[in-house]
């Protein structure tokens, strides 16, 4: 038995994990020249020696999704792991062309002028509202509508979640991007009493924090993965199509060659799978074409220290999409891990291609001049960066809207045996989500 995966981003690579461990032959292709996809770490350096470490997609893993921490662990890669913190200090929202804090804290919450105390109280009103307990979708917006009010919704909790998932709210399935709201809901009645009751019942974390990244960026994930995989493994091999031989596949790569397959792991996104299948599954092909891929990219900008205010203390900064901007988020990574940077420096990650999709696909000059206006209107930030560095993705951030898990059920169902989807297109979008559905679909392929 001989599996093809396609893709080898770190849902591919997992994929290719688990065959190894179930001692099954397989192939990995991946189109570009590295392994990672967008996990990708890369390091600056300016002439006077200062460095720095940024990361293109990205940066922190949620351990309540238990997946990355448990490769990791398999991996022997533990030790090089990272508390990133989970500090929410400084995080800001743009309402109305200023800044504010977000409320974390209670005296943020009652200080806030985000919110009337109309908004106040019927956030607080929350334990009041009646659980819904079913198992349908809806979208991310609904649901924060029903149980926080739509004040919440439009001043702090959309702008976080919308730009968590680089999307509109009002479209966005919670069933994708939050399941664990709507369980809290279903076990505890709410979000306050889900939270408390899960607090209370405290189950024992396998890891010691909430998020991890690695010393020397999430790519060392990827780049174990990759090292320590023993089957028939190859770059710069773009699939063009899936075809039917006899009782298996060929699968035909963009140099010429192709090769036999028994089965086939797509890790690739909707789109790309999309068009590898159309000969072969043309109903599926289409459904998978009609899923939405945004825009996605961030820049990482260097600068001295002092050409960056210090009032107020912002470490990050969400921007909705009704600000009219044409950046989506800032974090100011040298604040967040100061240990990433050279000391007197400031580094700075802008995320692109939600609110103004065409800034992916800006020549360098003019995505740097468009990004230096925003910084500087928005934030003070008036001098030009020491150094920097751009990762783009067209259509790579994919949008589950309402019913999104049931469409690919249903897709799923179309395709021809011992095919397989895997990754963040699919079953949710987080690292951890990838890194299950490729082990289970390896699982799938092998049983
Ligand atoms: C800016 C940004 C920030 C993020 N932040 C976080 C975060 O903090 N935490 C988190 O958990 N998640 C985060 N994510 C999400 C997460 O990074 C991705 O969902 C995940 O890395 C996707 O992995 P993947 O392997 O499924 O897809 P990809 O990484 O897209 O890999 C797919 C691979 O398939 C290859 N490929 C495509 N077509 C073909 C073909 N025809 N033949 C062969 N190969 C092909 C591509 O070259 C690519 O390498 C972030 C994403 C972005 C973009």
């Amino acid at each position: 038995m001989k599996i093809a995966i396609i893709g080898g981003g770190v849902t591919g690579l997992s994929a290719a994990w688990e065959l190894q461990q179930r001692g099954i032959e397989f192939i990995l292709l991946e189109a570009s020249d590295r392994w990672g996809g967008k996990v990708v770490s890369s390091k600056l350096e300016l002439p006077d020696g200062a460095r720095f470490l940024v990361e293109g997609g990205p940066d922190t893993l949620i351990t309540r999704k238990p997946e990355a921490w448990d490769l990791a662990t398999e991996l022997g890669l533990l030790d090089q792991a990272t508390n990133p913190g989970s500090e929410t200090r400084g995080t800001f929202v743009l309402d109305n062309a200023s800044l504010h804090p977000i409320p974390v804290s209670p005296s943020l919450f009652f200080s806030t002028p985000l919110l009337t105390p109309r908004g106040k109280l019927r956030l607080l009103a929350e334990p009041f509202q009646p659980a819904r307990r079913d198992d349908e979708d809806e979208s991310l917006a609904d649901f924060v509508r029903r149980r926080l009010g739509q004040e919440a919704l439009d001043k702090f909790i959309g702008p976080v979640l919308g730009g968590i998932y680089n999307t509109d709210p009002e479209t966005q399935s919670i069933m994708v991007s939050s399941p664990i709201m709507r369980e809290m809901e279903k076990d505890g009645g709410g979000l306050f009493a889900g939270a408390l009751k899960r607090m209370l019942r405290k189950k024992k974390r396998r890891a010691p924090f909430a998020f991890v990244s690695f010393k020397n960026g999430l790519q060392a994930l990827t780049d174990e993965l990759a090292r320590q995989l023993t089957g028939d493994l190859r770059l710069n091999s773009r699939v063009e199509k899936v075809t039917r031989d006899g009782s298996g596949y060929r699968v035909l790569i963009a140099d010429g060659n192709s090769i036999y397959a028994d089965g086939v792991i797509f890790a690739t996104l909707a789109n790309q799978t999309s068009s590898m299948i159309r000969e072969l599954a043309p109903e599926a092909s289409g459904r998978l074409d009609a899923i939405c891929h945004q825009n996605i990219g961030t820049l990482s900008l260097v600068y001295g220290e002092s050409d960056v205010p210090k009032e107020p203390y912002v470490s990050g900064l969400m921007i909705p999409r009704r600000e009219k901007r044409m950046i989506d988020a800032v974090t100011f990574t040298s604040r967040k891990t100061p240990e990433r940077s050279t000391a007197g420096y400031a580094v700075v990650r802008v995320f692109i291609g939600g609110g103004a999709p065409q800034m992916v696909d800006f020549s360098d000059e003019q995505l740097l001049e468009a990004t230096q206006k925003e910084l500087g209107e928005l934030l003070g930030i008036r001098a030009t960066p020491q150094i920097w560095t751009a990762f783009r993705w067209q259509n790579g951030f994919p949008q589950a809207e309402v019913g999104h898990l049931k469409r690919i059920d249903e897709i799923e169902t179309l395709l021809p045996a011992n095919l397989a989807l895997a990754g963040s297109s699919y079953r949710g979008i987080a690292v951890p989500d990838c890194i299950r559905q490729g082990r289970e679909a390896a699982r799938k392929l092998s049983a």
